[in-house]
């Protein structure tokens, strides 16, 4: 083909702003092509780490907790069937238990979109009418710590959730007005690690109130296995439950510990997580094999050995620990009440006999006893 004077003009600058040598132009291509390669394999990970997505995303796949997940699928199915929306549900329970997984869940079973927020996200009222103007019919609207909402966002709640209106107030004094928005049928998901700390009137417009309890190490294995054949990691039956035992009855720790043992088996191992290779990675971790973690032995120790038992506050407690009340409240005590470590009482926090017992120390005669325990 001719070239016109345009096309050679083009050339020229072509050339003009390309590496004047041929060393140059040779570094330039090797850097771009670096670059290219590298936004691949950026791009590989990303995808990698999507398809390696741990969540169950259907109710088969959702293990344990049998009692919530056939009235919720009942209630699912039922709201299809009619084409209304589904009731307004809360979940509640300690973290990690799968109160956002089930709730994603129930979106894609209803086939509608999930909004996803949280209780200290929506902070002024205008941000929660801003949020509920735009729901579509069916959406469904997830609120994370819901017991954080404000009183004043929290008010704007009740109507939208009863009637799918909401009245606000614009312009001040002598101008202002009120008006009624109506909004589409949606359905609000709420969920908390503190349902006590709800207030009665949005706790009453909940139609579904369900508790996730801890899992058994059955359930928690089976978590495991599941979540091995997804990161294509060899796990052993027992393997499998060494990584159960020690994850204080939590799927989301169940598939922490088996990221951090499948790095030690790889590095250190010929990468098959047995219940050796699954006890030794934990043991580094601090992990004991109750599944105690560190912070879980010094509020024990704390507890046992500073406040001789108790009882203690739970306010005296975080302060000479160091650690934000909430955490010690919401993370560490449930399963240590659950395994009979501590009790709450009026008076404040105590160790049980089997509290003292697994941390080395006498306990006392005066002190309560364990789950199942006789002093
Ligand atoms: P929560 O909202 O209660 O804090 P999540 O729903 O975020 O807990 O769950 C934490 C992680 O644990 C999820 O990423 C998911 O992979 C896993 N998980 C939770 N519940 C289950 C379950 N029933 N079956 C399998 N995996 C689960």
């Amino acid at each position: 083909m001719a070239s016109g004077p345009e096309e050679s003009g083009r050339e020229r600058i072509v050339q003009a702003s390309s590496p004047s040598n041929d060393a140059d132009k040779l570094a330039g291509d090797q850097a771009l092509e670096e670059r290219a390669q590298d936004m691949t394999s950026n791009e590989e990970i990303a995808a990698k780490a999507r398809s390696k997505d741990l969540r169950p995303h259907r109710f088969q796949d959702y293990v344990g907790q049998r009692a919530v997940v056939d009235s919720i699928s009942i209630a699912v199915m039922a709201a299809k069937k009619r084409g209304d929306t589904l009731d307004h549900a809360l979940f509640h329970g300690p973290p990690g238990l799968g109160k956002t997984t089930i709730s994603q869940i129930i979106a894609r079973e209803l086939d509608s979109q999930l909004i996803h927020t949280s209780g200290p996200a929506l902070e002024r009222p205008a941000d929660v009418v801003g949020l509920l103007s735009n729901l579509k019919t069916g959406d469904v609207l997830f609120i994370d710590e819901i017991h954080r909402l404000s009183h004043a966002v929290e008010e704007y709640l009740y109507s939208a959730m009863e009637d799918f209106r909401v009245d606000f107030m614009t312009g001040a004094g002598a101008f202002a007005k009120s008006i009624n928005l109506p909004l589409q049928p949606f359905t609000l998901i709420g969920s908390t690690t503190r349902a006590g700390m709800l207030s009665a009137p949005l706790r009453e417009r909940f139609g579904l109130a369900y508790h996730l309890d801890f899992y058994s190490t059955e359930e928690l294995a089976r978590v495991v296995t599941r979540s091995a054949g997804i990161l294509e990691v060899d796990v052993s039956e027992s393997g499998a439950h060494e990584i159960a035992r020690r994850s204080r009855g939590t799927p989301r720790i169940s598939n922490r510990l088996l990221r951090r043992v499948r790095d030690f088996a790889e590095v250190r191992n010929s990468g098959t997580i047995t219940d050796a290779v699954a006890a030794e990675a934990m043991e580094i971790e601090g992990v004991d094999a109750l599944g105690l973690d560190r912070l879980d032995r010094l509020y024990l120790m704390t507890l046992s050995k500073n406040y001789q038992g108790g009882p203690a506050g739970i306010q005296a407690l975080a302060a000479t620990i160091n650690e934000d009340q909430q955490t010690l409240e919401d993370v560490v005590e449930p399963f240590l009440l659950k395994i009979g470590f501590m009790i709450r009482t009026p008076q404040g926090r105590r160790t049980t006999a089997d509290g003292f017992e697994h941390i080395g120390l006498p306990p006392r005669l005066d002190g309560p006893t364990g789950q199942g325990t006789l002093l």
